[in-house]
C-alpha cells in the first residue's frame, strides 16, 4: 500500500505509476491515480497489478499537472475497481492507506445526511467528511482540516479539490508519509524511495502532522492547528 502526490509542472499520471511501482515493495491488491486538468477531476483505477492500471491510462490518457496515486491493500471492501482508491465525492478526492477505525459511525451519519456510498472501503467516509464541509463553505484546507478532526484510526491521506489545481492536502497519523521538495514542484509519498527520480530533499511527517502542498512550497501543521517546524533532510534512496 502506498500514497504518491505531485503538484508539478507537466503531466504527472505517469510520474506517479513509475513513483506507484517503487513502492510495490508494500504489497497491494488495486491501484489508482486522479488529476485535475482544464477544471475536471478524473480517475483510472484497476483491480490487480500496477500494469492494468497503466493500460488503462494508455488506452484514455489522464492530462494534469496535479495528481494523486494510490496502491490498495484491502482492509474494508474486496479488491475491486469500485473500491479502488482515488475516492470521489462531489469536488474532492482522496486516497487513504491505514484504517477509520470510527467509518460506520461516519458512513451513518454521512448517510443519514444524503450522502451515498459507491464502495465497501472505510475510507469514502473522507471524501465525503471533506465535500460536505466545503459544501458548508469551507475553504479546501479549512474543510480537509474539519474533516481530519473527526477521523479515528491510522491513516496516511493524499486530498486534492477540483476547484484548485495547485493544491494537494496530505496528512498522516500511523502509517508513513514524507514530502518532497522540488524546483517548482512539490511532492508526497509513502517514502522518501518513491520520490527519488524527483528530488532527494525529503521532510518526514511525524504523526497528528497535516500539510498544505503547493507548488511553491509546503507548510505543516499540527491537529490544533498550529505550524509546525519539521527538518528538511537530504535521502541517499536511490533513483
Ligand atoms: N482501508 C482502506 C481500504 O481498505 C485503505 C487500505 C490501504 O491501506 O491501502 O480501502
Amino acid at each position: 500500500c502506498g500514497i504518491v502526490g505531485i503538484v508539478g509542472q507537466k503531466p504527472v499520471a505517469p510520474l506517479i505509476v513509475d513513483a506507484l511501482k517503487r513502492l510495490e515493495y508494500r504489497g497491494y491488491d488495486s491501484a489508482g491515480v486522479a488529476t485535475i486538468e482544464g477544471g475536471r477531476l478524473d480517475r483510472r483505477r484497476a483491480e490487480g497489478k500496477l500494469v492494468n492500471l497503466e493500460h488503462c491510462i494508455q488506452a484514455s490518457p489522464l492530462p494534469g499537472k496535479i495528481g494523486i496515486g494510490h496502491t490498495r491493500w484491502a482492509t474494508h471492501g474486496v479488491p475491486n475497481e469500485t473500491n479502488a482508491h482515488p475516492h470521489f465525492s462531489g469536488d474532492v478526492a482522496v486516497v487513504h492507506n491505514g484504517i477509520i477505525e470510527n467509518f460506520v459511525e461516519l458512513r451513518d451519519e454521512l448517510a443519514a445526511d444524503g450522502y451515498a456510498f459507491y464502495s465497501q472501503t472505510d475510507t469514502e467516509v473522507v471524501a465525503h467528511l471533506v465535500a460536505r464541509e466545503l459544501k458548508n463553505g469551507l475553504e479546501p484546507e479549512k474543510a480537509a482540516f474539519a474533516a481530519l478532526k473527526r477521523l479515528q484510526g491510522a491513516f496516511a491521506l493524499a486530498i486534492m479539490f477540483r476547484n484548485d489545481d495547485n493544491l494537494i492536502v496530505g496528512a498522516r497519523n500511523g502509517p508513513p508519509l514524507a514530502v518532497g521538495h522540488g524546483t517548482g514542484e512539490m511532492y508526497l509519498g509513502s517514502d522518501a524511495i518513491a520520490l527519488a527520480p524527483f528530488t532527494d530533499s525529503i521532510t518526514y511527517l511525524e504523526d497528528g502532522d497535516w500539510v498544505v502542498l503547493r507548488r511553491s512550497g509546503v507548510s505543516i501543521f499540527n491537529m490544533d492547528g498550529k505550524p509546525v517546524e519539521r527538518k528538511m533532510q537530504q535521502s541517499s534512496a536511490t533513483a
